[in-house]
């Protein structure tokens, strides 16, 4: 019903203005069952000349089509709080700092603790390592360590004006940019932050980060599938999701659910692969030996049934837990992680390219 009161409203045009009533933003809100219709125009100037008129058409228009229902049209007067923050959020759209960067990449995993920061922040200095400006935007709102990683934990970061508009300026270690959910919030009042406060700080991190010109910009998801993820993708244009997980992890529902939401044909964003993180641990004492600690082979079966690539398997090293508890992402400090990491931002680069 909703549908057709919407089309009859698209079909009255305000004479001033020349719009229709729904493309002008005339229409603020609509509630329909089958025995009653309400209707609320609200028009930006208080006593417009045309309003009653208006009003007048649309319960003509509404009663032809629902002659049984009652129907009631009000009228309201002046800026509406709704319509204003519709226009600050396309406001915030056209002017997104996102415009100077060429690719951005989502990196996601089903659970929490199967990596994913880590593998973040250590592809982000191998991509630097390759000579590309990067940047890094830790979304992670249940777990923020990306500042902790690049050891910038007491960042503040401070704000500039250009042309009177705000940004954020991100830290920046080895060349590359942070921007963390953590700078903006104390450690204690994480697990309050959910729903809108988070969405509405994450859109200002997204769209006004000065993250100046970058070729890859990585975004560290929360674990799961949920609404940020949501708002997350339809606030950018995401060019490729990688998905890390563990190798017991690979083929659960947490993880084929995360592959579907990229997949759905609603947000279509390319899954790049997955990197199989925790892989296997060679002790140093027996360099020739696996131990498969969490499975064998559970990403490489995975990749081939669900059509997704596997970008790279990467093993148990202890440098790496080091790294990440250092503030130095092992990838910058140890010849054998840099190794891994930099074929696995290869094959990144390379599924990107062939994605365009
Ligand atoms: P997530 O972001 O998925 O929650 P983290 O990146 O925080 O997971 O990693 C969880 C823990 O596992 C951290 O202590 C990290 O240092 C460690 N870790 C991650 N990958 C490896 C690895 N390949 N080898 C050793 N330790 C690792």
């Amino acid at each position: 019903m909703d549908r057709e009161i919407r089309a009859i409203l698209a079909s009255v045009i305000h004479p001033e203005t020349e719009e229709n009533l729904v493309d002008g933003g005339f229409v603020e809100s609509i509630s329909a069952t089958e025995s009653k219709i309400t209707v609320a125009l609200r028009f930006r100037k208080t006593r417009d000349p045309f309003a009653l008129k208006i009003k007048n058409r649309v319960e003509q228009l509404i009663t032809e089509l629902y002659p049984d229902s009652t129907i009631t049209v009000f009228i309201k007067e002046g800026e509406n709080s709704a319509t204003k923050r519709n226009e600050q959020i396309e406001d915030m759209h056209r002017h997104t700092t996102t415009s100077s960067v060429a690719k951005i990449v989502a990196i996601a995993s089903g659970k929490g603790g199967v990596g994913k920061s880590t593998v973040t922040s250590n592809l982000a200095v191998a991509l630097a390592a390759e000579g590309y400006k990067v940047g890094v935007l830790d979304a992670d709102i249940y777990g923020p360590s990306q500042a902790k990683m690049f050891g910038v934990e007491n960042y503040l970061p401070d704000a500039v004006q250009v042309d009177g508009r705000d940004y954020i300026i991100p830290a920046e270690v080895e060349n590359i940019k942070i921007i963390s959910i953590a700078m903006f919030i104390r450690p204690t009042d994480a697990l309050l932050w959910r729903g809108t406060m988070a969405n509405s700080a994450l859109r200002q991190l997204i769209h006004q980060t000065a993250w100046g010109e970058l070729d890859y910009l990585l975004i560290d998801l929360p674990p799961g599938t949920g609404d940020i993820h949501l708002s997350i993708i339809s606030e950018l244009k995401i060019d490729g999701a990688v998905i890390v997980s563990t190798p017991q992890q690979v083929a659960v529902a947490d993880v084929v659910r995360g592959v579907e939401m990229f997949r759905n044909p609603n947000v279509n964003i390319p899954v790049l692969g997955v990197i199989e993180n925790m892989a296997w641990f060679t002790p140093a004492e027996l360099p020739q030996n696996k131990y498969y600690i969490f499975g064998k082979g559970g990403a490489t079966r995975y990749a081939a049934s669900a059509g997704v690539d596997l970008i790279a398997q990467i093993p148990i090293i202890q440098t790496i837990m080091e790294g990440s508890d250092d503030g130095k992402p092992a990838s910058s400090t140890s010849f054998e992680v840099a190794q891994y990491y930099k074929e696995a931002a290869q094959k990144v680069v390379e599924k990107l390219l062939k994605n365009c």
